[in-house]
């Protein structure tokens, strides 16, 4: 069980080392561009852990 913080941008469920960390660039950039309210999209399994298939077609 990870003991860390989640990541600064709040949408993103991601652990971090350190308090105010981003997991990656992508929440970075989106916490800077002000994207409070969407979903992450760090690519990350805590957060695509529920998103399988999505809307986006279907596989390939
Ligand atoms: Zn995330
Ligand atoms: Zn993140």
């Amino acid at each position: 069980m990870p003991t860390g913080f989640h990541c600064a941008y709040p949408p993103c469920r991601c652990y971090v080392d350190k308090p105010g960390e981003y997991c990656s660039a992508h929440c970075r950039q989106a916490k800077a561009a002000g994207d409070a309210d969407t979903q992450c999209h760090c690519h990350h399994p805590a957060c695509t852990g529920r998103a399988e298939e999505d809307q986006d077609g279907s596989a390939d």
